[in-house]
């Protein structure tokens, strides 16, 4: 999404301002990685429903390092990103402090919480497998991607990225490092090329017969296929399948944003209802379609393009147990050789 960003600093130092000018309004400061456009409608029906005035920095990255250095006179109140990872960072350099809300433990299920109440899941994104139509493919386990027939037909990304080490964490957590090994190094053996590029190019490069299978996110999906990121990714998302993949005897594999409160913040009210009304039935419709996520609120519709891709069976393993096996699943994906 094209959007101008204003340097951080200079977006911090716009901030500070106004929370002098306005210390008594009810307020609350937002950190995000997220894109401006995708938070934007939300924020703005928050502001409408309680009165309360958001400020909202946004970072491309370092969210961790920059609250770090703020200590203890961060104004950051609420702290937003995406993936588990960078979540489970957060809480564990103690920048965040414990939620507790009943309202938010009964919308996000609690294997998409960390159990001390230090982040909170508020949308998914599903690991999901792209396949060329000719296969008529339904139904796949993550495990089935490294039998033999599949041999010179995948297209995935880099094993180093968070996206694809979360994935193998979690093949670790199910069956233990040597199995998992061996899997990745099976999937490996059965790539078509390179592991490179992003999740739109496994569609890409199935449409141009480079492969014939592969692994992406699910809001890409949407992106693609909504034209959102114009005629030809529309054309390579409406090229392909979309199979909602399990794990043996389990699930499909997601993954999160999510929110922690700062632990240093200074409008602690007022980002416990900003988080509330994030959990909320009108929230997650707002956040969940913005970026064709999926809600982690159960009954919440989502972008009809992701609806229409099939009943999403969440894993029931719990996002904190398999961030643990973060580490080791990196070092897996160098000990195979994944990207060379
Ligand atoms: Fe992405």
């Amino acid at each position: 999404m094209a959007s101008v960003r204003v340097s951080t600093s200079l977006m911090l130092g716009m901030c500070a301002a106004l929370l002098a000018a306005s210390a008594t309004a009810a307020e609350v400061n937002l950190y995000t990685i997220r894109e401006p456009g995708l938070i934007k409608p939300m924020l703005d029906a928050f502001t409408e429903k309680t009165g309360i005035k958001t400020n909202t920095i946004f970072l491309k990255d370092g969210l961790a390092e920059r609250v770090a250095a703020e200590g203890a006179n961060s104004p950051a109140d609420i702290l937003m990103t995406v993936d588990v990872g960078n979540l489970v960072d957060l809480a564990d350099k103690g920048l965040t402090q414990p939620i507790k809300s009943s309202a938010l433990d009964a919308a996000v299920p609690a294997n998409l919480r960390d159990p001390e109440g230090r982040w909170y899941a508020l949308s998914l994104r599903g690991r999901l497998v792209y396949v060329a139509k000719a296969h008529k493919l339904t139904a796949i386990a993550y495990e089935d991607l490294a039998d033999p027939k599949w041999k010179s037909k995948i297209c995935i990304r880099s094993g180093q990225h968070p996206y694809n080490t979360a994935l193998t964490a979690a093949m670790i957590a199910k069956h233990g490092e040597t199995k998992a090994e061996d899997w990745l190094r099976a999937v490996k053996a059965n790539l078509a090329r390179k592991p490179t590029g992003g999740d739109r190019e496994v569609a890409r490069d199935i449409l141009g017969g480079v492969c014939d299978i592969g692994v992406g996110n699910s809001y890409y999906v949407g992106l693609m296929r909504s034209g959102a990121g114009g005629p030809d990714q529309k054309k390579w998302g409406d090229s392909v399948d979309i199979v909602l993949p399990k794990f043996a005897g389990g699930g499909t594999h997601v993954n999160i944003s999510g929110a922690a409160l700062a632990k240093n913040a200074p409008n602690r009210d007022s980002a416990l209802k900003l988080l509330e009304f994030l959990a909320s039935d009108e929230g997650q419709k707002l956040y969940a379609e913005a970026n064709f996520e999926y809600p982690v609120k159960k009954g919440v519709k989502t972008s009809p393009i992701i609806e229409d891709l099939g009943q999403l069976n969440v894993d029931a393993m719990s996002l904190a147990d398999v961030a643990k096996y973060r580490k080791q699943a990196s070092a897996l994906a160098d000990k195979v050789g994944f990207d060379n």
